[in-house]
């Protein structure tokens, strides 16, 4: 198989791989780069989710590119104009050029002596110094679906909204939507506005908070200050008060979760059981809280078009649903907003040297490379802010550790753990179900820095846009040349 080399292997086309592009080409205007995309399009989850009403549930200003202002009025967008902004992005810079779709990376191996990755998609073979994952965190193949009795009785349609038909007509029918993450508060108004009646239905109450759809006052400054200067300023006054609710909510637990019952109470009106279905068992940010614009859920429910059930289900019938309660819902379509499976590294296969890299054994550094795995980073995003924050931080951070390897002449990085007091934590805090279910195939992370996993763009930002690359930590080393790696393998063949 014929293997062609770049500088820097990009898997992944999604917000991740095109701001890597633009950063490398950026900073980096020496190392040549090549994008492996398995889908045959652009935008990752922007691309891949259909349902109704799908959009951001966190402003474009923190979800947008630091270096491409989002200038339409909607602060939450839909999936199609995130999508033509990414579009937009990798044509402005040439970045569409540079990706080989349908190209899913199976397989990666490292070899020490040669300082190079050899990587195998389902088509080809690539060689790279440098393998810069952007594969996202779920797996593109199925969304996740609990075992649910009876559904072979069902005479509806059952579905899930990743994988959403093009030919689904729910004008006039009934839904029912399980679930109560940001995917069921997103397509619960959206089918309400033609369907006879949608039916929310949690097993347990989640947090959820509305937002203005328009930010008034990002509006305010774009049409008063040049571009990039209205943006900056929105998109860090956004970061702060981003970072000043979650702070709030985690140190004040119990005030933060009067405030949200307030809120709901006043949205939903006085006769609304807001202490049954919008009490969740946990505190505010243990779990994700869910963001709604303009109340659009809550107006729903208040035209009396959704409702909102809290029970378990018992089984489907031929007519719907029963639950445990003994209530029935009828229903002709029914939704398993259920959530996502998360897969580490877009399902990659590793080897160092010969053997299986285990990530469920590595440790997490600086929220971006692993122990012992040498020259592999992951742009991944925050679980309680935008994503895109924390992926341009890792993008910058690695092209500054290119620069700093082209001008030490060096060719291999390696995080090592040395640290006699590691104490190993999950990678993720969050309690949710998704992470849980699959928290024990990704790495461990530590109490302390540069093993610490921040969820604070603050203190990401000083770490990893101000601290130094050569941090003790990371090794930094060179192939043996040839004649020593001769003479090594002689020794051993003796002493064998
Ligand atoms: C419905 C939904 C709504 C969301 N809303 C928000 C939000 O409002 N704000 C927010 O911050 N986050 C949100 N997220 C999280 C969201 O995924 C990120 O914001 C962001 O889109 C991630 O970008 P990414 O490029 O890292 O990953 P993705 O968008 O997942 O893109 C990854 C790309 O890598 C490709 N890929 C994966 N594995 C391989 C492989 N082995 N070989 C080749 N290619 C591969 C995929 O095909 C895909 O194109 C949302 C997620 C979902 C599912």
């Amino acid at each position: 198989m014929q293997r062609e080399h770049v500088d820097v292997l990009v898997v992944g086309a999604g917000i991740s791989g095109i701001g890597a592009a633009y950063h490398l080409q950026r900073s980096c205007p020496d190392r040549t780069y090549a994008i492996l995309e398995a889908r045959d399009d652009i935008g990752g989850t922007w691309d891949l989710f259909r349902y109704p009403g799908i959009r951001s549930d966190s402003d474009m200003y923190t979800l947008g590119y630091s270096f491409k202002p989002w200038t339409d009025p909607k602060a939450i967008a839909d999936a199609p104009s995130i999508l033509a902004y990414l579009r937009e992005t990798a044509r402005e810079h040439g970045i569409d050029r540079k990706i080989r779709f349908g190209q899913r990376v199976k397989r990666a191996s490292w070899s020490s002596a040669d300082a190079r990755w050899t990587v195998e998609t389902e088509r080809a073979a690539f060689t790279c110094d440098f393998l810069f994952m952007c594969s996202g965190y779920y797996d593109y193949a199925a969304g996740y679906t609990p075992e649910l009795p009876g559904t072979e009785r069902f005479a509806g349609r059952i579905m899930h909204p990743q994988k959403w038909p093009d030919d689904l007509d729910y004008a006039g029918k009934r839904v029912v939507v399980i679930g109560s993450g940001a995917t069921a508060v997103t397509l619960v108004p959206a089918m309400a506005k033609t369907a006879a009646h949608v039916t929310m239905l949690q097993r347990s109450p989640t947090y959820i908070v509305s937002m203005p759809g328009e930010d008034r006052v990002a509006n305010w400054l774009r049409r008063r200050l040049p571009g990039g200067v209205a943006y900056a300023i929105s998109r860090w006054k956004n970061v702060l008060l981003g970072m000043w609710f979650y702070r709030f909510c985690r140190r004040n637990p119990t005030r933060a979760r009067a405030l949200i019952t307030r809120w709901l109470t006043n949205e939903l009106g006085p006769g609304f059981d807001v202490a049954t279905h919008f009490n969740p068992r946990y505190n505010p940010w243990e779990q994700r809280v869910c963001l709604v614009p303009d109340s659009d859920l809550f107006a729903a429910m208040r035209a009396g078009r959704a409702s909102i059930v809290t029970d378990q289900i018992e089984t489907f019938t031929e007519k719907g649903l029963r639950l445990r309660s003994g209530t029935e819902l009828e229903a002709d379509i029914v939704v398993t907003a259920t959530g996502l499976n998360l897969l580490f590294l877009g399902g990659l296969e590793a080897t160092v040297d010969g053997v299986r890299v285990d990530f469920a054994q590595t440790v997490n550094y600086k929220g971006m490379m692993f122990s012992d795995v040498p020259n592999l980073a992951l742009a991944i995003g925050y679980t309680n802010a935008s994503w895109t924050l924390k992926a341009e931080l890792i993008c910058r951070y690695v092209c500054r550790l290119l620069n700093h390897m082209t001008k030490t002449r060096m060719r291999q990085c390696t995080p090592r753990l040395r640290d006699s007091r590691f104490e190993p934590m999950p990678f993720l805090d969050l309690t949710s179900g998704y992470v849980q279910r699959a928290i024990d195939r990704f790495p461990k992370q530590g109490s302390r820095t540069p093993w610490r996993l921040h969820q604070n763009y603050a203190l990401d930002l000083l770490m990893l846009q101000r601290g130094s690359v050569d941090d003790g930590v990371m090794e930094f080393s060179n192939p043996a040349p040839a004649a020593e790696r001769g003479a090594d393998a002689v020794r051993a063949v003796a002493a064998g």
